[in-house]
């Protein structure tokens, strides 16, 4: 397709999983992609993603910034709007899974899970507005736990993706005077190396969902896609959950 043709995203967390298919996803409706990650690990994956894009014929960039430092998040949105001399398209997808009972949750793992899921996501989206253009999108990756929490184990985690309902909603209104865009797309069950779909509680997981099943990562990819693109221009403030059912 062709209905980001010209447009410059930035996607953190792109160099796998859910982030890498809507990096792809984004590439293939037309827009060049930068992408963050942060593990020395993931260097070789972030290469194969910039790849996967200029097979696509688009410009992709990939950014080390680590989403828990607020001077690499801004910097690399500035980063990415400065290649292209724009940026249209957010997603702040970077996210981690602390789980455990909530007693023993160190101060240091809820300042860095807040860091990465909420303040991230706010830092990124200031940085972003002075270059986000009449039609520009934010979207935010949540979670399907942020608004119910069928287990126990993740208080740290449905909070930390709850605030971004509230976040999305407050930039709804700051953002929609300029015909920016602004919401937040919740997964549930996704088989990514966070969640695998062979892994221990995925029958579980499964049985939860309406549908029985996990979701690709590109299940999740085609709502960021439509939301991006022209489809999305009258969405925002808005909550989609895209959970197989989970949540019904
Ligand atoms: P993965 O663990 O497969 O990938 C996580 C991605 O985030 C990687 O690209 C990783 O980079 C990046 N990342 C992690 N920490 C940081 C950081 N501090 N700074 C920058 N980048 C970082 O996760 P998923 O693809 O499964 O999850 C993506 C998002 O979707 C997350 O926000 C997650 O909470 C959410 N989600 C996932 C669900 C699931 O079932 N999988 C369900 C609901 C929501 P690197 O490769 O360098 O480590």
């Amino acid at each position: 397709g062709d209905t980001l043709l010209g447009k410059a995203a930035l996607v953190t967390g792109g160099s796998r999983g859910i982030g890498a298919a809507i990096v792809r996803g984004l590439a293939g409706e037309g827009a060049d992609v930068a992408f963050t990650y942060v593990s020395p690990a993931s260097e070789k994956r972030a290469r194969g993603v910039v790849e996967e894009v200029e097979a696509l014929g688009r410009q992709a960039l990939m950014i080390k910034a680590d989403a828990a430092r607020a001077d690499e998040v801004s910097g690399a949105v500035r980063g990415a709007a400065a290649t292209w001399g724009r940026l249209d398209i957010l997603v702040n997808n970077a996210g981690i899974y602390p789980w455990g009972p909530f007693e023993d949750v160190t101060v240091e793992e809820l300042d860095r899970t807040l860091a990465i899921h909420a303040r991230a996501a706010f830092l990124a989206a200031q940085a972003a507005s002075h270059h986000l253009p009449d039609g520009g999108r934010i979207i935010n990756i949540g979670s399907n736990l942020a608004d119910r929490v069928p287990f126990p184990g993740i208080a740290l985690y449905a909070m930390s993706k709850a605030a971004l309902g509230g976040l999305t909603r407050g930039l709804a209104r700051e953002l929609g005077p300029r015909g920016i865009t602004v919401n937040v797309v919740h997964p549930g069950s996704t088989d990514t190396e966070m969640n695998p779909a062979d892994g221990e509680s995925a029958d579980y997981q499964r049985a939860l969902s309406a549908l029985d099943r996990f979701l690709d990562p590109d299940d999740v990819a085609a709502t960021v896609v439509h939301l991006a693109g022209p489809g999305g221009r009258a969405i925002t403030g808005a909550a989609i959950t895209v959970d197989a059912g989970t949540n019904a």
